[in-house]
């Protein structure tokens, strides 16, 4: 058996005939800067995301860039996030010349935890006066929201800006006392990346970033020009932050299909925890992800960017899978704090005990809709095989 860790080419034929009955009238326009296909985009995602608006830029990357730029982060002003994600989302803050804060996780969730993000802010603006810290950043990991009705008692409490990092986590739900809301829509603005394994992915590098503030996307799509309202007339200081119409066209086409992604990756992740159970091998300290707000009235509680177990001997069971022709990922080996590129931080190994537990004993597994039983099937075997 060879199970890919995603078949992207299975999921091609799925959308393949649409894509190439627009491809003739869109190369014919001739139109491939912004305009009407990612005008209609945003639109579409803002939709799915249950915003106001959306402004489509050109990587996730840049989406947390332009976001930062746009809530007026500047050099030396302090930023809060987790150190457990993906290098972008702190490497954001710092290219601005702006400080990333650390914050250690939840062990259940590997989301920031607002716990430690109390007990941090208390001590920093409280005890410290640091009045510095100017936003956080949290990132719905793997497709689950963070807890954001503590996180946003506590930003609201020392006024601080909230940039939703939901690269892994488009079209996730949340309860909040207001209701239901989707990833990107509780903060000041939050950001998706269309790289082309996300849930929702271009067939290249692009990403938006959503928001309820019709002044805020105003200045996102300034920023995104060169800070230029009138060409060859700068107003303020921004970039190449576009994103092309040919992704936009392509992201429109797969948009349709997302729900039923997102379905098939719930239904794949359920059978693996089932299976997990059944088998025993939850007894044997395999943890499957933990879906904390299951039945807290939403249905898309977790959107399974990745299935993530938590495996003892973990480095051992991916060589073992690996032999076996099962791939797997570890998201993330080595926690932002223990960067090389962030050294000057200051920070040490110990500082963040959770976030480092988890580097060391997260495996993600194969999982989308296009998965088979059998598959499934083999890799559970395997991993039993592995634990004897
Ligand atoms: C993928 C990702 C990004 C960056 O997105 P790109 O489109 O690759 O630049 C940022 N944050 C998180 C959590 C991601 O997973």
């Amino acid at each position: 058996m060879n199970i890919p860790f995603l078949d992207l080419k299975k999921q091609y034929r799925e959308y393949e005939k649409e894509i190439l009955d627009r491809l003739p009238g869109f190369l014919a326009d001739q139109k491939f800067i912004l305009g009407e296909e990612v005008r209609l985009l945003e639109d579409e995602v803002a939709a799915v995301c249950g915003t106001d608006y959306g402004v489509g830029v050109s990587s996730g990357s840049d989406a947390l860039i332009i976001s930062l730029m746009a809530l007026g982060i500047q050099r030396d002003d302090v930023v809060v996030t987790t150190p457990f994600t993906f290098f972008a989302t702190a490497g954001a803050i710092s290219r601005l010349g702006a400080v990333p804060l650390f914050c250690d996780i939840d062990p259940v969730t590997y989301n920031l935890s607002p716990e430690r993000l109390d007990d941090l802010l208390t001590a920093e603006i409280e005890d410290h006066g640091n009045t510095r810290i100017k936003a956080v950043i949290p990132v719905h990991l793997y497709g689950q929201c963070c807890d954001m009705n503590d996180i946003l008692t506590l930003t609201e409490k020392y006024g601080l800006s909230v940039i939703e990092d939901a690269a892994q986590a488009v079209g996730t739900e949340y309860a909040t006392a207001e209701g239901i809301k989707q990833a990107c829509g509780m903060g000041d603005c939050g950001i998706l990346s269309f790289f082309p394994s996300k849930n929702l992915g271009a067939f290249g590098d692009g990403g938006m970033v959503l928001t309820n503030d019709g002044e805020l996307a105003d200045k996102l799509r300034l920023l995104r020009v060169h800070g230029s309202i009138n060409k060859y007339f700068y107003e303020t200081l921004g970039g190449n932050f576009r994103l092309d119409a040919l992704q936009a066209m392509i992201l429109r086409v797969k948009l349709k299909h997302l729900n039923g992604w997102i379905e098939g990756r719930m239904e794949k992740a359920a059978y693996y925890d089932r299976r997990f159970q059944e088998s025993g091998l939850t007894n044997k300290g395999v943890q499957t992800p933990a879906a904390v707000f299951k039945g807290c009235g939403v249905t898309r509680h977790h959107t399974y960017h990745q299935y993530v177990i938590s495996a003892p001997r973990r480095d051992e069971l991916q060589a073992f899978l690996t032999d076996r022709g099962v791939a797997s990922a570890i998201y993330y080996p080595l926690c932002l704090h223990q960067q090389k590129c962030f050294a000057d931080l200051g920070y040490k190994t110990g500082d963040f005990p959770e976030a480092e537990t988890a580097a060391g004993e997260v495996l993600a597994l194969p999982i989308y809709g296009e998965m088979t039983e059998d598959q499934q099937e083999f890799i559970i075997g395997t991993i039993e095989e592995f634990y004897g």
